[in-house]
């Protein structure tokens, strides 16, 4: 009897295993080590330079390795040593983890990785699942990281959850959910997402809510490392003063809004920077821009609307307010102060200082006194048109007036884009230099139509006239439009850029950046699909690799048996790439290394088949108004925004099936894929309206020609690529 029932155990087990497998989204695999990073090590990890243990390397965000095998001198000679293909083709921005031997990486959709660091093979392989309503609200499906502790790895979701997964076995140790219904937020509740990386310390994880462009009240929080139990949680505006504020200092804030701004939320959304500094014992990070964007739209007197557009200091065990400094009074221009932040011990004129240092989306380079955050100096670094400079005494900027476009269109610098976005950047205490992935960007502000729907409520209205079309000559102050990046080596106590590269020819945007003791600095061109190796004392171009999709994270290196590495996680639309399949990867470099990636599938752009267009020009213009207020996020103007994260919807096969269109739009089939229902904003007739609007603009675009051969007279072809991976929360 006993031996039968061993069978029987037997028998079962392997479907046990099965199942246990699924439920915890985990691809079985053998364990790896245990990712043991303890708050010793994490403190003291600059005495590990072979490991890559917290999102900006070490808690100073430095994003600086002390390693030299690989340098200026034999960087030439790096070769691809392995790579890795993920379960996605999207846009990666996800900045690796290396310990004890194993990489850690989370792609897209909140997918995490754990390969074997020498030889590329997969550990396991943990599925967030994300799913629902909350999954609507975002600029892009993209994740920029993890942290690891104590055993385990940490990850916020696209549907708003912080996830503990075990780094030895890639199980689900804990799922929290970050704006639970329990918070009142109602309706709002769903408009948030989680992008950015947790940052950990102290047993806590900290992690901040996007959904700035979508209105909400922006907040970081606390959990406990161990259970994923809410320690404390900071809004980052004050409420609806009728319930009262959470604090004395959002009673302050109250101060510097006027109307009903809490019905929009008031943005300030912590949705990427946040540094622990073990010197001061603070938490800084950034806050986003108000929401919606028009100043005038969300408080007639522009007050300053604390704590938006700001950087905020609290203490780390209690979330207890200590300093802040705000970078945009009265935000009209979409200025998150949210770029990447790191801490340095820099030399005055003799004196002495720790400082936090970020170049922000605004185009200016703040230096700040990390333990009070007292205003240092503020320097333009890029392009800037909207403040002839920062006073240093009142801290505030010296904005040009026509810039808040209250009369007419501005052309503003850097646009909406950033002169500077989350990609991060690197610090070199070698060279003393900050290197940032710069951009010079533009972007015509212009106020709303007089009878425009009312801002947010749901969808994608910022208050001004999004994507208005400006002749040429209106431009003003000057006729340029887009994004182009380049490699910036600053200094942050000269207050001067020290070299800088050509701006990339193909005009596209940069990839976050690393820095070495090898006096190296790696940038990809994310547009160009290269990763790049700068001389950090010259600029010189030492090395170049065709990583054959987009690159826009930043990549690490690390050591194993005594080999120094350097990994970067690619993928993702890249410049002339809008119809083309992409890819998306783990790429190991070593010196000598000899892998090669396979070529690009050949690939034929799908043809443009809409049915007729019948439909009423009345018909058709309010699915223009509603496709721009609630799709053209995503989907892009036209329909055909083709961003690999989007479908291009003028060669959608539901063109040719309102039931089909109804099925995605009105009921949510596409919820898993992170296209939600839209059945709360739109009705029926309304899904009809959007469908003939596509309808129409496929026919306009079959008349000219189609993608890839748009004829002349036509409808405006699409503007050349911009994927800047902006994803702006
Ligand atoms: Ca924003």
């Amino acid at each position: 009897m006993i031996h039968n029932r061993r069978l029987a155990l037997s028998l079962l087990l392997p479907a046990l295993i099965m199942v246990g497998s699924v439920n915890n989204n985990v691809t079985a695999a053998p364990e790896g080590p245990a990712a043991n990073v303890t708050a010793e090590r994490l403190v003291k990890a600059e005495a590990e330079p072979g490991q890559w243990m917290a999102y900006g390397g070490t808690y100073s965000e430095q994003r600086f390795s002390a390693l030299k095998q690989i340098d200026a001198g034999n960087a030439g000679k790096l070769g691809l040593q392995w790579f890795a293909d993920y379960e996605t083709n999207q846009n990666q921005h996800g900045s690796p983890l290396y310990i004890d031997g194993v990489i850690y990486v989370s792609t897209s959709r909140n997918v995490v990785h754990a390969f074997d660091a020498k030889t590329g093979e997969q550990i396991w392989k943990y599925n967030a699942m994300i799913q629902g309503e909350r999954l609507r609200y975002n600029l892009g499906m993209v994740n920029r990281g993890i942290a690891a502790w104590n055993g385990k790895i940490y990850m916020g979701t696209l549907d708003a959850r912080l996830v503990a997964i075990d780094a030895k076995t890639g199980k689900e140790a804990w799922s929290t959910d970050t704006v639970p219904a329990s918070l009142g937020l109602g309706d709002m509740g769903d408009r948030y997402s989680i992008t950015m990386a947790p940052r950990v310390a102290k047993g806590k994880v900290f992690i901040g809510g996007s959904g700035g462009e979508f209105g909400v009240r922006g907040w970081i929080a606390a959990y406990d490392a161990e259970t994923g139990k809410e320690a404390w949680r900071f809004w980052t505006v004050p409420g609806d003063p009728a319930k009262g504020f959470e604090n004395p200092k959002l009673a302050d804030a109250a101060k510097t809004w006027n109307g009903e701004w809490w019905k929009n939320g008031g943005g300030g959304t912590v949705w990427d920077a946040a540094v622990y500094d073990p010197v001061t014992d603070l938490l800084y990070f950034g806050t986003g821009n108000g929401a919606p964007w028009n100043a005038r739209v969300r408080d007639a007197k522009i007050g300053d609307n604390l704590y938006t557009a700001s950087i905020v200091a609290v203490r780390p065990d209690t979330g207890e307010y200590v300093w802040h400094y705000q970078e945009v009074p009265g935000d009209a221009w979409d200025y998150d102060a949210v770029s990447p932040m790191l801490t340095a011990d820099l030399a005055f004129g003799g004196e002495q200082k720790h400082v936090l240092l970020q170049p922000s989306k605004n185009g200016f380079f703040y230096v700040l006194e990390a333990a009070t955050g007292k205003l240092l100096s503020a320097d333009p670094f890029t392009e800037v048109n909207w403040a002839t400079g920062v006073d240093l005494k009142t801290g505030r900027p010296i904005e040009v007036p026509e810039a808040r476009y209250e009369k007419e269109p501005w052309n503003l610098a850097p646009g909406v884009q950033g002169g500077h976005s989350w990609h991060p950047n690197a610090f070199s205490p070698d060279t003393g230099l900050v290197y940032i992935p710069a951009w010079e960007a533009y972007f015509t502000m212009a106020n709303p139509p007089a009878n425009s729907p009312p801002a947010l409520g749901g969808g994608f209205n910022l208050g001004i006239a999004f994507g208005a079309p400006v002749a040429a000559d209106k431009l003003k102050p000057y006729a340029r439009q887009g994004v182009s990046g380049r490699l910036k080596a600053w200094d942050p106590v000269a207050r001067k850029v020290v070299w800088e590269t050509e701006s990339f020819a193909n005009g596209g945007p940069t990839s976050g950046v690393l820095a070495t003791a090898g006096n190296l600095v790696f940038m990809g061109n994310g547009g160009g699909k290269i990763l790049n190796a700068y001389d950090a004392k010259s600029g010189a171009k030492v090395w170049s690799f065709d990583a054959k999709t987009a690159v826009f994270a930043a990549p690490i290196t690390y050591e194993l048996d005594g080999v120094q590495y350097v990994a970067a996680s690619v993928g993702g639309a890249a410049q002339g790439g809008y119809f083309a399949p992409t890819y998306a990867r783990m790429l190991v470099f070593a010196i000598g290394g000899k892998a090669v990636l396979p070529e690009p599938a050949p690939y034929t752009p799908p043809p443009l088949n809409p049915p007729p267009s019948t439909a009423s020009a009345e018909v058709i213009t309010h699915g223009g108004e509603l496709y721009s207020q609630f799709c053209s996020v995503c989907h892009g103007a036209n329909g055909m925004q083709a961003r690999t994260s989007f479908p291009n919807l003028t060669v959608s096969l539901m063109l040719h099936s309102q039931g089909g269109f109804d099925a995605v739009v009105l009921q949510g089939v596409r919820a898993d894929k992170g296209m939600g229902s839209f059945a709360k904003d739109l009705k029926p007739e309304d899904s009809v309206a959007v469908r003939e609007y596509l309808i129409e603009r496929a026919n306009a675009m079959k008349a000219g020609g189609g993608p890839g051969g748009f004829g002349p007279g036509a409808m405006a072809p699409p503007p050349p690529r911009q994927e800047t991976g902006h994803e702006d929360r």
